[in-house]
């Protein structure tokens, strides 16, 4: 089944709304295969954000995002990609659609309260950057039934 790769940035830690992004994907039917609380640095911002080396907020966007410690979570589920980059909503929380995390919680751009992975490639590239392979747990919900159809799966 696809994972993804969700970082709860500091504006979150920092407001005590952790809780409230964890229980909307947990609420939406995906697994939580790994989550840890992390403070990230300039050198795994800079690999992380490396499509916005040339923006000239790059250096104001990995800053903030070690401004505290993040909550770090890998989701599955069949087609968990697009499903949590859709229940993330636009990057400028602003415009961000109501409904949406960005929607619900935000009003900024650069402070838009979680990153995910837009792609299934990113979603690897990303999980495995931040996870150690043993950080990342398989077991069984037993729900699978009562989520998804058998063709589904
Ligand atoms: N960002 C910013 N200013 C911009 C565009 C992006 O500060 O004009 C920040 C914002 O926090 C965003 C992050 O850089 O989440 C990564 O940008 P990306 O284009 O990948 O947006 P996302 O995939 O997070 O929606
Ligand atoms: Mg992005």
């Amino acid at each position: 089944m696809e994972k993804t790769f969700v970082i709860i940035k500091p504006g979150m830690v920092q407001r005590g709304l952790i809780g409230e992004v964890i229980k909307r994907f947990e609420q939406k039917g995906l697994r939580l295969a790994g989550m840890k609380m992390t403070l990230l640095n300039d050198e795994i911002l800079t690999q992380h954000y490396a499509h916005l080396k040339d923006k000239p907020f790059f250096g104001q966007i990995k800053q903030s995002m070690c401004a505290c410690p993040v909550i770090l979570c890998c989701w599955e589920g069949v087609e968990a990609v697009q499903v949590v980059r859709n229940m993330t909503g636009s990057t400028n929380s602003r415009s961000a659609v109501p409904g949406t995390i960005r929607g619900d919680f935000g009003m900024s751009v650069q402070e838009n309260i979680i990153h995910s992975s837009d792609s299934t490639e990113a979603a690897i590239e990303e999980i495995n950057r931040f996870f150690l392979p043993e950080e990342l747990y398989d077991y069984s919900m037993n729900l699978s039934a009562y989520l998804y159809a058998d063709d589904e799966l």
